[in-house]
């Protein structure tokens, strides 16, 4: 253990690049992070900033979410970006209920979209 805290980033499809130009603008205070992602969402960080390293767990409809959400239960995360898209249908729909309720119920910092995680991020750097 290192003692540093865990950040979780998941994007939808069509938020994906949303969350690639979030982590490069939030590089610096993403690097201060462990950061760990569902699998798709990793790599497209991953390739957008190439200095920080990314955990790439499995894809969302796979089971990243609910591993994501497992690791909120055993404190292992102490905080969610997680970009949705409310404009489509997901197979796994209920994987995101689950994740949020969880991220809810633990009491994490949780933003489910770029103005809310903007305002987290701000507040990161200036804290
Ligand atoms: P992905 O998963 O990053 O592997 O696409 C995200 C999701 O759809 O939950």
């Amino acid at each position: 253990m290192t003692g540093q805290r865990c950040i979780a980033l998941i994007a939808h499809d069509q938020k994906k690049d949303d969350m690639a130009n979030f982590a490069r603008k939030h590089q610096a205070a993403l690097s201060q992070f462990r950061i760990v992602a569902t699998g798709t969402t990793g790599g497209r960080v991953q390739e957008a900033c190439p200095g920080l390293n990314v955990v790439r767990l499995k894809s969302g409809p796979l089971g990243g979410d609910q591993q994501i959400g497992a690791m909120i239960a055993t404190g292992d995360v102490d905080m969610l970006i997680f970009f949705i898209d409310p404009l489509s249908s997901l197979p796994h729909d209920v994987d995101v209920k689950a994740l949020t309720r969880l991220a809810t119920v633990y009491d994490i910092p949780m933003a489910l979209n770029r103005a809310t995680a903007e305002q987290l991020a701000d507040f990161q750097s200036t804290h």
